[in-house]
């Protein structure tokens, strides 16, 4: 198994993991770009959204509900805070396991660069 975000899930390489359930995990980026910035990540290994189909509706909306349950706890859901799905190269898609950033904890710009 050559995926990083795998290797995490499998626990063979450490996360300071801050959810788990059956079928998603999320946990700390290591290089945080906000005060919070959680990663929240399928257990299924799917490269990119590009591989998504109807079958994962359920799971992307749980992805989506559970940022949002992760930033409420995080005491950013009022001031706000920022999701992301980065997706292959130009968008600076780094490790292809799908991932939703959560980003806050600070002001933030858009357009993203
Ligand atoms: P991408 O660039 O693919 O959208 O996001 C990948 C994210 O994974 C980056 O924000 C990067 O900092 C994070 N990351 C890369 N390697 C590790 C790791 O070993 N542990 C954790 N917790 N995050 C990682
Ligand atoms: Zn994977």
């Amino acid at each position: 198994m050559s995926c990083l975000f795998c290797k995490i899930i499998a626990g063979d390489i450490p996360a300071s993991k801050v959810y788990e359930d059956d079928q998603m995990i999320a946990f700390n980026d290591i290089t945080p770009q906000a005060p919070m910035h959680v990663l929240v990540v399928p257990k299924r290994h799917l490269a990119t959204l590009n591989e998504l189909s109807a079958a994962e509706d359920g799971l992307v909306g749980a992805m989506v509900r559970r940022a949002a349950a992760i930033a409420k706890e995080r005491g950013v859901d009022g001031p706000g805070y920022r999701t992301v799905f980065n997706c292959n190269a130009q968008a600076g898609q780094s490790v292809f396991h799908i991932h939703l950033h959560v980003l806050g904890g600070r002001a933030m710009a858009w357009p993203p660069g």
